[in-house]
């Protein structure tokens, strides 16, 4: 009986602060969805949702992805959405550096851009991810030869 009930403990997914989660995800959405390219009471609202999300995480110390970080002004907490909230730009220089200025407080965020030899490998394994390595890996020769 003992055993068993050990199994079963270690087939479910435990996630800690589960609760938390949803929340963020929620204003999330919610702040995404709301922001506008004008400072209307709505943007202030989803800059709102997003600075309380950005405090749930920093409570509870819940790691935010990359991904969504990107996504939200670290001064203003406005949502950067290209051409409505935010402008989007390669950077001139030759360190292949993207830059994102948010329109409501004019600060930049620079993201460095993987080299294209690695970006290209990655769009290989993402295409084709049924298939095993050896032949995503000749697939991602064969784009940087071409690329
Ligand atoms: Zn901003």
């Amino acid at each position: 009986m003992g055993k068993k009930k050990a199994k079963d403990d270690k087939s479910e997914l435990v996630v800690k602060n589960k609760d938390a989660f949803i929340r963020m995800n929620f204003l999330y959405q919610a702040a995404t969805m709301l922001a506008g390219p004008d400072k209307t009471e709505e943007h202030k609202l989803s800059m709102f949702y997003a600075a309380n999300m950005k405090r749930i995480g920093k409570r509870l110390v819940l790691r935010i992805s990359p991904a969504v970080k990107r996504t939200i002004c670290k001064y203003c907490s406005s949502p950067l959405i290209p051409a409505v909230s935010a402008r989007v730009r390669l950077s001139a220089s030759h360190d292949r550096r993207l830059v994102v200025t948010c329109k409501y407080c004019n600060r930049l965020k620079r993201l460095k851009l993987k080299p294209e030899k690695e970006a290209a490998q990655e769009a290989a394994v993402v295409a084709a991810p049924e298939k095993d390595k050896d032949s995503s890996a000749a697939a991602a020769d064969s784009a940087a030869v071409s690329g």
